[in-house]
């Protein structure tokens, strides 16, 4: 059909009747659907605005030819501030087949949009507006499923349609408790209910998580957004114990595995000889970033023998964390500098004596290493809600609960008992 049109209006010329050919050449096929808008005189050149570029120059690039960009330049004074535009925003542009722009459209971000039209009746002269776009925002609940095929939180979450933001909110609230690094195995799988914003059937972004459940080597995990009154908004439990642990379960965020783990005795794959693994390596990209896994303050932030760009955290109960082969610092990482749990300290590289990219993490309690994927288990949980609040929380969470049809009794049951069969 698109051929057909096309071929036609070549044949007919640009200015006369294109359209109407368009439709009648359709019609026999697709008499079902009138709705069919092929706009054959006119034509779309979208695009996104690139580094450096600002509209002058977009549109200067564009050669619109008769004025006609400073025609558009002149129409947005006052209604849209061209300093605003973004980098990687889009654009598009559209014209006749004569060079006359009919549309110019610039996306200010996923809620409105700045529109450009010809002024009716005054060649050359352009009026602009910014439009709201009609913006959906639906409760939407997303279960997802850790298998062979999709064997990571952003592969699972993406299966079933939804985006990698989800899949980061979904890791920083039970980061506390399992280590997406290497925790995750065939079987588990999560359920979550969060707000969703679409535009034209296109998404826009989601609201926070409300309510989450992670199935994990048979034991349930419940999550429930509460703000406590005079507090910040966090997770709890079904009891109302916070989430929020001293130590996070990784200092990495996400995908990378476990590929040496602590020990006191392997062999060492640069020196060849045999020598203990005070730490756990994390298989990483270079770049990945590298968060502080508890609050404290950077006692060194320099280069080491062996650990290259290395940072080095301490925490209160005499913890002291390390992060080594690093490629760069985080933004304000320095000695005597305060850092807050799951801050980038970093980013992972192979600086120092590493066969590849990786990151050695390391833990010392008053000095002496002890396995940071054991060592996190032994610390209290989390704060519970204060009990003058409990009542408040308790309504939150029955209508999560509700809301997602769990079942709470099966809840605080210990790992093995679910997980024995
Ligand atoms: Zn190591």
């Amino acid at each position: 059909m698109c051929l057909k049109a096309a071929a036609c209006a070549a044949l007919l010329g640009a200015t006369l009747g294109a359209a109407a050919c368009a439709r009648s050449a359709a019609e026999p096929h697709h008499a079902s659907r009138p709705d069919i808008d092929l706009v054959p005189d006119s034509q779309m050149t979208p695009g996104h605005v690139r580094p450096g570029e600002n509209l002058g120059s977009l549109l200067g690039a564009l050669n619109l030819g008769g004025g006609q960009a400073e025609g558009v330049l002149a129409s947005i004074q006052g209604v849209f501030d061209p300093r605003r535009m973004r980098v990687g925003q889009a654009w598009r542009l559209r014209r006749a087949d004569d060079g006359a722009v009919r549309l110019f459209e610039y996306e200010i971000d996923g809620r409105s949009v700045l529109r450009v039209l010809p002024r009716p009746g005054d060649a050359g002269e352009f009026v602009a507006v910014v439009a709201p776009y009609d913006v959906r925002t639906t409760a939407v609940e997303v279960e997802g499923r850790i298998d062979e095929r999709t064997p990571s939180l952003f592969a699972a979450m993406s299966a079933v349609g939804e985006q990698p933001d989800l899949s980061l909110a979904l890791a920083d609230i039970f980061s506390g408790e399992v280590d997406f690094n290497s925790d995750l195995q065939t079987g588990d799988s999560f359920r979550l209910v969060t707000d969703k914003s679409m535009r034209d059937g296109r998404f826009v972004g989601y609201g926070p998580v409300t309510a989450a459940a992670l199935m994990n080597d048979g034991r349930r995990l419940l999550a429930f957004r509460f703000q406590p009154a005079g507090g910040k908004p966090g997770y709890y439990d079904a009891e109302g114990r916070s989430l929020t642990r001293f130590f996070l379960r990784s200092p990495l965020k996400f995908d990378p595995q476990v590929s040496s783990a602590f020990s006191r005795g392997r062999m060492h794959p640069i020196l060849h000889i045999r020598r203990a693994h005070l730490g756990v390596d994390y298989r990483a990209q270079a770049g990945a970033p590298v968060v502080a896994v508890a609050t404290g303050t950077v006692v060194l932030a320099g280069w080491t023998t062996g650990g290259g760009r290395t940072v080095r955290i301490r925490h209160a109960r005499g913890y002291e964390s390390g992060y080594l082969h690093l490629s760069a610092f985080g933004p304000g990482i320095h000695s005597g500098a305060r850092v807050g749990q799951g801050q980038l300290i970093g980013r992972v590289g192979a600086t120092g004596l590493a066969t590849g990219p990786h990151l050695h993490f390391e833990l010392r309690k008053a000095g002496v290493h002890v396995n940071p994927q054991t060592e996190r288990k032994k610390l209290p949980p989390g704060e519970p809600i204060p009990a003058g609040q409990l009542q408040a929380f308790r309504t939150v969470r029955d209508g999560a609960v509700k809301e997602l049809g769990f079942d709470l009794t099966a809840s605080s049951q210990p790992p093995q008992t679910v997980g024995a069969n």
